[in-house]
């Protein structure tokens, strides 16, 4: 197992880049749409790892939500498990609460689930399969 991602939540990917490329010493990989979880994505890869800087599309979004709520900063945590739903069975039957009962579909199309944050001392962990 290994951390695959943080997610940051930010007002504005045009406001926070600037930043996060002087910090990182270039402009980020990539950046998409997840229409799922209405946000748009900047990803800088940082060896096995990366960093995502999640923009709300939708006042809607989880993301706008979270910011409405707790202001800018670190969204979520990823874990990389080899199976998502097999774990997600295991953690439901160890008593961890789950957002997510079954895989959804993540950045890159990766199966992913999220881990309610009740059961992680406040901290929203999300589980993305290993390719
Ligand atoms: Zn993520």
């Amino acid at each position: 197992m290994k951390i695959h991602h943080v997610g940051i939540a930010v007002e504005s990917l045009s406001a926070a880049l600037p930043a996060f490329e002087k910090l990182l010493g270039r402009p980020p990989d990539s950046q998409e749409i997840v229409a799922d979880q209405k946000v748009r994505v900047a990803v800088f890869n940082l060896g096995e790892s990366r960093i995502e800087l999640l923009e709300a599309t939708d006042a809607d979004s989880p993301v706008a939500h979270f910011i409405a709520k707790r202001g800018q900063g670190i969204h979520h945590l990823t874990l990389a498990v080899p199976k998502v739903k097999e774990r997600l069975r295991e953690l439901e039957a160890a008593g961890i609460r789950l957002i997510d009962r079954q895989p959804r579909s993540g950045a890159g199309g990766e199966r992913i689930a999220f881990v309610h944050p009740a059961s992680t001392a406040g901290v929203l962990i999300e589980l993305v399969e290993e390719k």
